[in-house]
């Protein structure tokens, strides 16, 4: 049996980031997901230990200060974090684990777990983009344009990640961002007790 991969999935908001994520679990409904903690309100719809773990800022700092996150980052004003137990569970028990997070928590992710997968979705353009992102109308107009305004910045560290994912057509991203998960599951560090098996 081989250990789990981390397949780290990073993407300025409106990049398309959550359809690709989705149809990744329907074909591999195997995943692990790591279900982050936050310290920003829910949207609707958003359900506690589904989607989130949503918490207040002072929960969050004490378990960051406990050394309970594999990474965390301040993103558009609020705290996220991976908690590390699940995750390394999850990965001894050999399920390949998704992470849907910010470029500073996979630079993190990168030293903490050296054979993670980074990959960066793109949107097809700035334009797109903003529509996206007002489409959605679940965010007031200043988070938006937060949110347009450190888009360009993320987009900039895309230069250091594994594989990029252009998102102009969902079926053609799809089975680059597939491609990228199947290779990583093929690194020799997941496989070592089946090639020490071999040799014997
Ligand atoms: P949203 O508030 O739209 O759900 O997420 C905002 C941003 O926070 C997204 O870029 C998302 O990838 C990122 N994010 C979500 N969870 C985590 C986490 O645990 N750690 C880090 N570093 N970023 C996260």
């Amino acid at each position: 049996m081989r250990l789990g991969t981390a397949l780290v999935l990073s993407a300025p908001s409106g990049a398309g980031k959550t359809t690709l994520v989705k149809k990744l679990i329907q074909e591999f409904p195997n995943f692990g997901f790591s279900i982050s903690f936050t310290t920003r309100a829910p949207r609707e719809g958003e359900v506690d230990g589904r989607d989130y773990r949503f918490t207040t800022k002072e929960d969050f700092l004490q378990r960051r200060d406990r050394g309970e996150f594999a990474e965390w980052a301040m993103v558009h004003g609020n705290c996220y974090g991976t908690p590390l137990a699940p995750l390394r569970e999850m990965l001894q028990q050999g399920r390949d684990v998704l992470f849907d997070i910010d470029v500073q928590g996979a630079a993190q992710l990168r030293l903490s777990l050296p054979h993670a997968r980074l990959v960066f979705i793109l949107p097809p353009s700035m334009q797109e983009l903003e529509r996206r992102l007002r489409s959605r109308g679940t965010d007031a107009e200043d988070v938006i344009q937060v949110r347009l305004a450190n888009a360009r910045a993320e987009m900039r560290e895309a230069r250091w990640f594994d594989d990029i994912v252009l998102n102009d057509r969902l079926d053609r991203a799809y089975a680059d961002l597939r491609a990228a998960y199947l290779a990583a599951t093929l690194a020799p560090s997941l496989h070592t007790s089946l090639i020490d098996s071999l040799i014997g």
